[in-house]
């Protein structure tokens, strides 16, 4: 017996869903007026929904579904793990076999000496460990006073209270008395809206000597970590001009800070490397991990720490204060591995990089000629388009922000195309494994929906420049 029914009416879900369910991220009174869609099932890149409508799903979930959907190796991996070991702890001098694997998997995949791994559910929680690694590494090194990370405007890094400090979600920070102490936030690197008059590459520069400034600023005596994302994703996929990292890596090695590398999106292939710190050559002494880690199959996160830090944490550190019940959770780390298995055995990385990545990458900077569209800008399987009143200003709408990316992602999903807004920035972040006819297909209902969009705007007087 199945406590899950797929095939009750829709306006039934709809209505127990509003009666109960509170969604993230969500104005719920909206939703509610509305009534959710309800997602079924899913097969390779494709969700059905509760009345039997297809959706290409060009986010990958939530950047999350590398592998794509339907994967039975996994769901096995699952059900045996399940059934063999379905949870013991890590914390007591216990261990077991899926957590050692998974551990060693990613240090072997992770570039340079990224060789240990501490674990936890989510990215956020990740992130949140980062905190407690990076204060307490300076603390047991007798400089307690090292303590203030410095991060980016508009970055995201989660949404637990630690997390979502460090990211620079001015809404996020809005609710609940964020941040909290010891964070600074800096520029972001995204000329497209922020770089006026300058050239991409001096502002880029510019954006890496504001962390130089704001060490400065500080005392290096009381900093210590940086944390970025390779390429903004929540953000609105900001790719950094390609003075940015350089820049940023100097002003790490000439300075005695940690560099904690948010992977959560970047990693598992997603900007045509493993690791989008290989994309830009970044030398990271942490990175964060999540999403593309398990291809969202189970729930799972963690940090892996370069040798050097990790040898002198454990030897003055002491017991580190923190760990979650399911760091290390069998299943999790079982259903990771196999998902690991699967990227590297099929080459899925490398067939992004060779083959679909270049095929995207063509026809979605070609949508760049659209006239709703300012820029599109791409970097392996994650693509942005920036709506825009005036092509030749950069310049945002008059109107309020993010109404046109909402109108262009109602066509969107109306479609079949599950497409984001972040603002005014429509992006896309699909499964690798798309294949080269469903990024036509994707290309193609991303274009109408420009079209209607475009259309629409026009027709409520929208395509007004802000003065
Ligand atoms: C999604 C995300 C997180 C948070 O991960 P959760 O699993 O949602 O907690 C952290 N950093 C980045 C860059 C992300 O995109």
């Amino acid at each position: 017996m199945n406590i899950i029914d797929n095939h009750q009416p829709t306006a039934k879900l709809q209505a127990l869903d509003a009666a109960h369910h509170l969604h993230p991220f969500t104005d719920t009174a909206q939703i509610n007026a509305r009534g959710t869609r309800v997602i079924t099932q899913a097969n390779g890149v494709y969700l059905t929904d509760s009345d039997g409508h297809k959706l290409l799903d060009g986010m990958a979930g939530l950047w999350c579904v590398n592998i794509g959907y339907g994967r039975t190796e996994l769901a096995n991996t699952a059900a045996r793990q399940m059934s063999q070991l379905p949870y013991y702890n890590t914390f007591f001098q216990t261990s077991h076999p899926p957590v050692i694997e998974l551990a060693s998997l990613l240090a072997r995949l992770a570039p340079g000496d990224l060789n240990r791994v501490f674990l936890a559910g989510s990215g956020s929680e990740a992130n949140d460990t980062n905190i407690r690694f990076v204060r307490h590494y300076w603390a047991s090194l007798g400089k307690p006073d090292k303590s203030v990370i410095i991060a980016r405007k508009n970055g995201y890094h989660g949404s637990t209270i630690g997390a979502a400090s460090l990211g620079g979600m001015s809404a996020m920070h809005a609710q609940g008395g964020m941040p909290i102490p010891g964070i600074e936030h800096i520029s972001q690197p995204y000329w497209y809206r922020e770089g006026g008059d300058s050239s991409p590459e001096e502002f880029g520069l510019a954006c890496a000597r504001e962390l130089e400034e704001t060490i400065e600023r500080l005392g290096e005596e009381n900093v210590a970590a940086f944390i970025a994302e390779p390429v903004q994703g929540a953000g609105g996929v900001i790719i950094p001009p390609e003075t940015y990292w350089p820049g940023i890596q100097r002003i790490c090695d000439a300075h005695e800070i940690l560099l904690i590398v948010d992977e959560v999106i970047c990693g598992f292939g997603r900007t045509g490397n493993w690791f989008g710190c290989q994309t830009f050559d970044i030398r990271p002494d942490i990175i964060t991990i999540a999403k593309g880690m398990s291809s969202g199959y189970q729930p799972i996160g963690g940090s892996i720490i370069r040798e050097e830090i990790a040898e002198v944490f454990a030897d003055r550190g002491g017991e580190f204060n923190h760990g979650y019940t399911y760091s290390g959770h069998p299943v999790a780390c079982a259903v990771a591995c196999e998902n690991l298995r699967i990227l590297e055995e099929e080459d899925i990385v490398g067939n992004v990089a060779n083959v679909t990545a270049p095929y995207l990458r063509e026809k979605w900077l070609s949508l760049g000629d659209h006239p709703l569209v300012g820029e599109a800008r791409i970097i392996g399987m994650m693509g942005a388009l920036e709506l825009t009143p005036e092509k030749s200003s950069r310049k945002p709408f008059a109107g309020e922000e993010g109404a046109a990316g909402l109108i262009c992602r109602e066509h969107s999903f109306s479609n079949g195309l599950v497409m984001r807004h972040v603002g005014d920035k429509m992006i896309i972040s699909p499964p690798l494994v798309i294949s080269r006819s469903e990024i036509d297909e994707l290309v193609e209902m991303a274009h109408k929906s420009l079209d209607q969009a475009y259309a629409d705007l026009k027709q409520q007087g929208l395509m007004q420049v802000s003065r």
